[in-house]
């Protein structure tokens, strides 16, 4: 028998390899922060560990990966609902920005943003905002992945006075992380309506020179579309390409308004989208072409975008809005089956991210990055297909623990060494002043 760090038994290991491998009565053990072994019952006889989690009647499966997000704006929740985008950022969000975001305000709503993912078994999330290094910080310490981008504003910002600042610290973040085991960095221009050609094309030079993430929001809604046909004869997408900012490192919000040509682009460049299919629906902004792009080869995962735009950083469900979305929008119930849901929010996030080396999946030699869902609730009574639960039964309440690189960060649904009751006071305080 082998000594390892931490056995995890239950009723199914939902593994999401290549062969969408489900282990019944299945064991994963973990060594550290690896996957060591995965299969069913023969690995006890292998493995022992002074730590095992008994989920007993559950899912075991790869932590979820929200793709875009911007964590902060957890304190903005519900601040304005019910309006058009650039009604929404011009006339509330863009204001209470400028009024609220500092340092601190960065540190404590990354706080309740990554326990509210904790707790929805989220594991890993790609985020885009102000004083981003607060958010990595508060990541870091709880023990979660994420991939960090300091976002890049033509104008002056809470956290930088110009573009040069921004691009600045996220060069020194950039190495500052380099050899971190949970937090990467990404270069972070908003988007083409907010970002100069120059400022676009200094931040693909950023990129280029260490090699990682640009994270972008591109054609979110009809009117930067227009916009950008008005201004440069061209849609955003073309007019990104022209300026060399789209690769395979690219990560794309949204991408709601392309055409044929712009969908041969992505395909042509293997530019990775992060789909909010809620904050796109309550904003009104569109429905992105899920299955001309998935016909395409386009690799598609999902991102919640920020809790004021959502209201929530629930992938489960974001999961269920994304099949019952493209469904009805098709009329064909065949589009955006559960098994490739349940890839968007995990295998695809990963390889979105470039992380799909390490995480993602459970599979000898990657990360240990593990939840497990209890399915002692009437609503998941009986269960035919973890996958079909996954995306239309199950809620954020029902994922019981959460492992983030061997760790255990939440058991039982208690996250550990985090003061809950704290971080929902300090929100609260926030929202009376
Ligand atoms: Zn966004």
């Amino acid at each position: 028998m082998k000594n390892c760090s931490l056995i995890i038994k239950g009723k199914y290991v939902l593994t999401m390899d290549d062969k969408m491998s489900v282990f019944n009565d299945g064991v994963v053990a973990v060594d550290d922060d690896e996957i060591i072994a995965i299969g069913e019952k023969e690995i006890l006889e292998k493995y022992k560990s002074e730590k095992i989690i008994d989920a007993g009647n559950s899912i075991i499966m790869p932590g979820l990966i929200n793709t875009h997000t911007h964590a902060a704006m957890a304190y903005f929740r519900g601040l304005a609902d019910d309006l058009p985008l650039p009604v929404w950022l011009e006339k509330h969000i863009w204001p209470a920005e400028a009024k609220y975001v500092n340092k601190n305000f960065v540190k404590k709503a990354s706080a309740l943003a990554c326990l509210e993912m904790i707790k929805s078994g989220v594991t890993c999330f790609n985020d885009m905002y102000f004083f981003e290094q607060e958010t990595a910080s508060v990541a870091s310490r709880i023990g979660m992945r994420a991939l960090i981008g300091e976002v890049i504003l033509d104008f002056h910002t809470p956290s930088c006075k110009t573009p040069k600042e921004a691009l600045k610290k996220t060069e020194e973040m950039i190495l500052k992380y380099k050899d971190s085991e949970l937090i990467s960095v990404a270069v972070a221009p908003h988007s083409i309506y907010t970002c100069s050609e120059e400022n676009l094309s200094k931040s693909k030079e950023l990129a280029d020179k260490y090699s990682i993430n640009l994270h972008i929001h591109i054609s979110e809604t009809e009117k930067e579309n227009k916009d950008c046909l008005r201004d440069n004869e061209k849609s955003p997408v073309k007019y990104l390409d022209e300026l060399g900012i789209l690769n395979n490192k690219t990560i794309a919000a949204h991408s709601i308004w392309l055409d044929d040509e712009d969908i041969e682009i992505y395909k042509n460049r293997q530019v990775k989208i992060s789909h909010c299919p809620i904050s796109n629906m309550k904003l009104a902004s569109g429905i992105m072409n899920f299955k001309k792009m998935r016909e395409s080869g386009l690799v598609i995962s999902l991102g919640t975008d920020g809790a004021a735009s959502n209201n929530t950083l629930d992938l489960f469900s974001e999961m269920r809005a994304c099949a019952l979305l493209h469904k009805v929008n098709n009329l064909n119930p065949e589009i955006a089956s559960a098994t490739e849901i349940v890839k968007a929010a995990t295998i695809n996030g990963a390889k979105i991210l470039g992380m799909d080396d390490k995480i993602g999946s459970l599979e000898i030699g990657k990360k240990a990055d593990i939840i497990t869902v209890n399915l002692n609730k009437p609503h998941l009574t009986p269960i035919y297909n973890p996958c079909s639960h996954l995306v239309y039964a199950v809620n954020l309440a029902d994922v019981e623990n959460v492992i983030v690189n061997g760790k255990l960060i939440m058991q039982n649904r208690e996250v550990l060494g985090l003061d809950e009751d704290r971080i929902l006071e300090e929100a609260c305080k926030f929202k009376r002043n």
